[in-house]
């Protein structure tokens, strides 16, 4: 083996050595108190990450389940939702919610876009039947961030419930529920939590648990109201995911050991390094405007096969990149910066995709885009998150 694999991919990410050790611990019984404090204690610190006093639900399932848990917890056959449709991710909740029976209403928004908040507002006002909006925080097919925090301000007006998939968004991006009146927060643990796949994470507001309670699930294993009742008891309803569990506890320590602020200020950093290392390329960004924490999309050139890009990339340097999904396969390249990735692994993703690139024959525009890179991260750092840097030349 020549190369460490080097997971830049939007989910599953790397592992930090704490959480694996972690991981590796004997089996405990989840009805026994030694687990139990350990629900009690990791509950506690959800509320921090979500930014919720409203109880997290730990679920057995990958994030899809937990958005299936919410769509069929909150809404009836035959209500109305919007769904934000931007992306590979965006259409999911459009199939789970028409699965679930509901009339859906797509708000339909161009790939490599962000929602404009006054369309909500617009498809809201036309048709107030509306009883939830859909939409992703982080739309990872595209790396597009979505201003939820301004939709939560328009629906949280009427009375349609906001339910957001944060499944890349949770951990790497603030996402305050309670402060920006968010009714459904959901994520995974494969993203920025810096678990293996396998748990889902998922937060109701006080008017969502009275719709989750009013609510006939259809559905026999996830029965929210029941969770909740049980998390009470630091437990959950059928056998917990107990090493993610005992994993999730550790890494919430390692997340919270600084404050979530040094995380968001990291992952801007690593944002900025990348978007700044691409543009130094020659490349165009994907998400030029509202663009992720956790994941940078990168247009490739004209004629260049982005799937060879990645084969390469994986095969000679070891970077596991993520291609394009549907119309965008060959088209773009996704680079992860999620979870337990820093400043060198970012690094070594850019030279693997400036290296695969000119070896398809592609083009470079500099050879100065790692000290670009690493200038607009350390520029990041010294400035406030989520603040755009002055363009650095190369
Ligand atoms: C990864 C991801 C999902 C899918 O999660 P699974 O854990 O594979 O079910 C859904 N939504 C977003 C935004 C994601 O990034």
């Amino acid at each position: 083996m020549l190369n460490k694999l080097r997971l830049l991919t939007p989910g599953p990410t790397p592992l930090p050595e704490r959480v694996r050790l972690a991981l590796a611990r004997d089996m405990t019984h989840h009805r026994k108190k030694a687990f139990m404090d350990i629900m009690m204690r990791v509950q506690e610190r959800l509320h921090v990450l979500f930014g919720t006093s409203e109880v997290v639900l730990p679920l057995s399932c990958s994030g899809t389940g937990a958005m299936t848990a919410a769509a069929h917890s909150l809404f009836a056959p035959g209500q109305h939702v919007l769904v934000v449709d931007g992306g590979k991710f965006g259409q999911r909740w459009r199939f789970i919610a028409e699965q679930r029976g509901l009339q859906v209403t797509s708000l339909e928004v161009p790939w490599g876009k962000a929602v404009e908040p006054q369309a909500v507002a617009d498809a809201l006002k036309a048709e107030p039947d509306i009883a939830g909006v859909l939409i992703q925080y982080s739309e990872t097919s595209t790396g597009v961030l979505h201003p939820v925090k301004e939709v939560a301000r328009v629906t949280r007006e009427t009375k349609a419930l906001l339910v957001v998939d944060g499944i890349s968004a949770v951990g790497l991006v603030p996402c305050p529920m309670d402060e920006w009146g968010i009714d459904c927060l959901l994520t995974g643990s494969q993203k920025g939590l810096m678990l293996p796949p396998g748990l889902a994470l998922l937060a109701l507001s006080s008017r969502s648990w009275k719709a989750a309670e009013a609510n006939d699930t259809g559905c026999f294993y996830f029965n929210l109201p029941a969770e909740k009742a049980k998390l009470a008891k630091g437990q959950t309803l059928f056998t917990s995911a107990v090493n993610l569990i005992v994993g999730l506890d550790e890494s919430l320590d390692m997340l919270l050991e600084n404050g979530l602020d040094a995380v968001y200020a990291k992952q801007w950093a690593l944002t900025m390094l990348n978007r700044a290392g691409v543009a130094a390329m020659g490349l165009t960004l994907f998400a030029p405007e509202h663009f992720a924490w956790g994941i940078t999309s990168v247009q490739l050139p004209a004629g260049v096969d982005g799937t060879e890009v990645v084969r390469i990339a994986m095969e000679k340097y070891g970077v596991c990149l993520a291609g394009g999904q549907d119309h965008l396969k060959g088209k773009i390249v996704r680079i992860g910066h999620m979870g337990w990735v820093d400043w060198a692994d970012a690094l070594a993703g850019l030279h693997a995709l400036n290296r695969s690139l000119i070896e398809v024959g592609g083009y470079c525009a500099s050879r100065e885009y790692m000290e670009v890179a690493m200038s607009a991260y350390h520029m990041a750092l010294k400035g406030k998150p989520g603040q755009a840097l002055p363009t650095i030349h190369s």
